[in-house]
C-alpha cells in the first residue's frame, strides 16, 4: 500500500528530527539576533519607575455602621522604554531581498549527476582474504544496524535487506531496490523477478549460493519507486564496502538505476548495453532488470546475450539441457 501524501511528509520531519532538527520554524541566524546596542536599551532599568508607596491599613470602622465603597484600583504607571539612538549604517545582510544571496533551496533543480562508486572512494589496495569476508561482511551488517540516514527508514520498511550469496563470489548482480518480498523476508530477489534472477543463473551454468546480489539501497522505496538521488547516494557507502570486501571480477547491474549509480553515468540502458565497464576492480556489465523482463519478456533474448557475454568472460558454460527422453 502506497503512502498517502501527509504520510511521506510526517516521513521527511521525521527524517530532519532524525537529524537533530527539531525546531523548523527558528534559526539562530543573524535575523533572530537583536543588535547589541537595542538589546542594552530594552534590558536597561528606567529611571522614571516610581518607588512602592507603604500601605496605609484602613482605620477600623464602627461596628454597625456601612461598609465603604471599595476603592477604585488604577492602573500601575507604564515604564516608557528609551529609544535607541539612530545610528547611520548600511542595513545588516539579512535584510537583503537580492535573490544571488538567498539560502533557499531551488526546489526545481534537476538531480545532480551522480558520482560513479570509483569517484566516491579509492578502491582499497588490500585484497581481504576470502576466510575473513564473511565476518568483514557482518560488520559491515553491523554498521548499518537500524538504519535511519536516509528517508526511507520512515517509508514503511519492515527489513533492511543487506545481501544474499557467497562472499567470495566471482560473479555479483546489483539491482535497485527491494520490493515487498523482499522486504517482508529480509533477503533480495526472493519474488517473481527473484525467480526470473534465479532461472538466469541457473542458466548461466551457476547456482544462486555462488554469486553474490544486492542492491543500490537496502530498504524498500514507498510504493516500489525509484529511490531518490538522496537516498541511493547515502546506502551506497554500504554497498561499495561490500563489494571492496567480495571482490568479484565481475559485476553485472539490473537496470537503469544500478548502473547510474554503479558508473555515475545518466544514460538510456540501450545505450549501456553492450559494452564493458570498470567499477572497483571488476568488469560492470549492464542488463535489464528482471522485474522488467517479467513485463516485457521479449526482452528476454537480449538479456540473454548480456548474461552470454558475461559467461565468456568468466569462463563459464551453459547447463547441457536435458534430452527429451529424459
Ligand atoms: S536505504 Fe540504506 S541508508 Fe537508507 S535507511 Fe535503509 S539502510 Fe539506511
Amino acid at each position: 500500500m502506497s503512502a498517502s501524501p501527509e504520510q511521506q511528509l510526517r516521513a521527511y520531519v521525521d527524517y530532519l528530527r532524525d537529524l537533530g532538527i527539531y525546531d523548523l520554524y527558528r534559526r539562530d541566524d543573524p535575523a533572530t539576533v537583536l543588535p547589541e546596542s537595542l538589546r542594552a536599551a530594552l534590558s536597561a532599568k528606567p529611571a522614571s519607575v516610581p518607588a512602592a508607596r507603604a500601605v496605609t491599613p484602613p482605620a477600623p470602622t464602627p461596628a454597625r455602621s456601612p461598609a465603604p465603597p471599595p476603592p477604585v484600583r488604577t492602573a500601575p504607571p507604564v515604564a516608557s522604554c528609551p529609544t535607541p539612538p539612530l545610528v547611520a549604517s548600511p542595513p545588516p545582510d539579512y535584510f537583503s531581498l537580492d535573490p544571488v544571496t538567498s539560502s533557499a533551496p531551488d526546489l526545481g533543480a534537476p538531480m545532480p549527476k551522480p558520482k560513479s562508486f570509483d569517484a566516491l572512494v579509492p578502491v582499497p589496495t588490500r585484497v581481504i582474504p576470502a576466510a575473513e569476508r564473511p565476518a568483514a561482511l557482518e560488520s559491515v551488517r553491523t554498521e548499518i544496524g537500524d538504519c535511519t540516514r536516509c528517508p526511507l527508514a520512515y517509508g514503511g520498511r519492515h527489513k533492511i535487506v543487506f545481501a544474499d550469496g557467497d562472499p567470495s563470489a566471482r560473479l555479483m548482480f546489483v539491482g535497485e531496490g527491494p520490493g515487498a518480498d523482499e522486504d517482508a523476508q529480509g533477503l533480495p530477489f526472493v519474488g517473481k523477478a527473484g525467480q526470473l534472477l534465479n532461472n538466469m543463473i541457473m542458466a548461466m551454468g551457476l547456482k544462486r549460493e555462488e554469486v553474490y546480489i544486492a542492491n543500490i539501497v537496502k530498504c524498500r522505496p514507498p510504493a516500489n519507486r525509484t529511490p531518490e538521488y538522496v537516498e541511493a547516494t547515502t546506502c551506497s557507502q554500504f554497498l561499495i564496502q561490500q563489494i571492496d570486501i567480495v571482490r568479484p571480477e565481475v559485476i553485472v547491474a539490473l537496470g537503469g538505476t544500478a548502473a547510474t549509480y554503479l558508473l555515475g553515468v545518466k544514460q538510456s540502458l540501450a545505450s549501456l548495453r553492450g559494452h564493458w565497464y570498470s567499477s572497483r576492480g571488476a568488469k560492470v556489465a549492464v542488463t535489464y532488470h528482471p522485474a522488467f523482463l517479467l513485463r516485457d519478456p521479449r526482452q528476454k533474448g537480449e538479456a540473454w546475450k548480456d548474461l552470454q557475454r558475461v559467461m565468456a568472460e568468466l569462463g563459464l558454460k551453459a547447463p547441457a539441457r536435458p534430452s527429451p527422453s529424459t
